[in-house]
């Protein structure tokens, strides 16, 4: 065991997005491959933006992705009395005050400073101030004097420097008395022994702050390594406007959380030119040394190849298993039919996603076959019925639906009726499936058994125009 200790924070705020769960995803294969501790930890401090919602949302689709963490999950809105007392702290030690500028004082100086082209930031009003009037306050954290530049190393993106001019005096208390983020997360990580800080680089401004907070505070500094965003394919922020942004919105669609793992660790990380990892190849294989400092690029078609593959990999028990859900929400129940797992295999080739599989998957479960208008306007036409009943004549003798067996059936109807295998095989289709697209003929046979089959055969001749 090492003594590597990473954490994922997400704020409760809404879903867990795709750029938060790959920050959870390099957290978690690091610790797993270091054998160090991921921990879990909710940052539910803005009380008014927090939900239960959003905690379940979150945690349900860490578990779906397979990020579980050793530690946790701990909620930060468990944990105020201790910040404040950490606040009074500095106050007690002069390293912090508290500030009673109202928001339109601190409004006006606001607008002054943008006027004369200065950088508009807190000018230090109640720094030195002895009294305490009873009015509303806020505490802010004193800039340490005498320090000109607050400097990290970056695990990603390497030396990283801030001017402390650039700085101003922080707010880490509320009026309302609440914490701010870059306050407890300083608290926490410093306390829950963090040694290395993975997260989104949206945070590399605040990363100098805390900085400081940790010296103020008398706490060790954890290493950083902040992940270069993701971008959509028009190189601006990824958004909705890119498609779905919620990892289990992804789910739904019918994507499997291996795909959607690959897929995560892709976005800025590379090995070679290899494309496909499953999660033990990502512990043995994973590096921050080689996540690039570019941001990545989000695209859809790349997910949708690489869930075709595990599609297609996959092991067709626990497809079926996964696929029932999508069938259930069409009203199909797989309890009677032919055998998931038979039907899963049939068409592991041929769907992108789980809901390509369940639309792929209905005709074996719609009884009577519910047809296509033009294919069966196309090819269940008077003509066909008695190529129908030379099918149904040779299926009857047919002992067992293999390969060999059905291959020999159709020989003998493919000479009585003196047709090639293409033009008997359509009009079968569309009477066994109720469309023109669908698994080999033999293979629709075969799942569907003898018994459906002649029954979906006579439909076929019933139904004939
Ligand atoms: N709660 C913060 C967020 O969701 C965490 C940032 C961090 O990892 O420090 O953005």
């Amino acid at each position: 065991m090492s003594d590597l200790r990473v954490r994922f924070a997400p704020s409760p705020t809404g879903y867990l997005h795709i750029g938060g769960a790959r920050t959870a995803l390099f957290n978690y294969l690091l610790a797993r491959q270091q054998q160090g501790i991921f921990v879990l930890r909710i940052e539910d401090t803005d009380v008014e933006r927090s939900t239960q919602e959003s905690v379940d949302a979150i945690l349900n689709a860490m578990e779906w992705l397979g990020l579980s963490c050793d530690e946790g999950p701990f909620y930060q809105s468990d944990n105020f009395d201790h910040y404040k007392q950490k606040v009074q702290q500095l106050l007690d030690e002069g390293k912090a005050y508290r500030c009673y500028c109202t928001p339109e004082e601190l409004e006006a100086k606001r607008e002054a400073a943008m006027k004369e082209g200065r950088k508009p930031k807190y000018d230090g009003t109640c720094r030195n101030r002895n009294d305490q009037p009873e009015q509303p306050y806020v505490v802010r954290f004193k800039l340490p004097e005498g320090r000109e530049e607050v400097a990290f190393d970056d695990q990603i993106k390497g030396r990283i420097s801030f001017k402390t001019e650039e700085l101003d005096d922080l707010i880490i208390q509320r009026t309302d008395g609440t914490p701010t983020y870059n306050f407890v997360v300083v608290v926490d990580d410093a306390e829950m022994g963090m040694t290395l800080v993975i997260r989104g680089d949206d945070h590399v401004n605040n990363t100098p702050r805390q900085i400081l907070l940790y010296e103020a505070l008398g706490y060790p500094v954890p290493q950083f390594a902040h992940v270069p965003m993701i971008l959509g394919s028009d190189k601006k922020r990824l958004s909705k406007r890119h498609g779905a942004t919620s990892v289990m919105a992804y789910q739904e669609m019918g994507y499997l959380p291996e795909a959607m793992v690959n897929y995560l660790v892709r976005l800025g990380w590379s090995h070679g030119d290899e494309e496909i990892f499953s999660m033990d190849d990502l512990i043995e294989k994973f590096s921050l040394a080689n996540v690039g400092r570019a941001a990545g690029v989000f695209n859809p078609e790349k997910l949708l190849w690489l869930n075709s593959h595990y599609i297609k990999t996959g092991d067709p028990q626990r497809l079926a298993d996964l696929l029932k859900p999508f069938l259930a929400e069409k009203g199909i129940n797989t309890e009677t039919g032919p055998d998931l797992v038979a039907v899963v295999k049939s068409l592991q080739e041929r769907a992108a996603t789980m809901v390509e599989m369940a639309d792929g998957a209905e005709f074996y479960y719609r009884d009577p076959v519910h047809y296509d208008e033009k294919a069966r306007e196309k090819f269940l036409t008077a003509d066909k019925a008695s190529i129908f009943e030379t099918i149904a004549d040779q299926l009857e003798a047919c002992s067992e639906f293999a390969e060999e067996s059905l291959e020999a059936a159709f020989a003998v109807v493919m000479e009585k009726t003196e047709l090639k295998f293409g033009k008997i095989a359509q009009p079968l289709r569309v009477a066994l499936t109720g469309g023109t697209a669908s698994p080999s003929i033999y293979e629709v046979l075969q799942v569907l058994g003898k018994e459906s089959a002649l029954k979906r055969i006579n439909q076929a001749l019933n139904s004939l125009s």
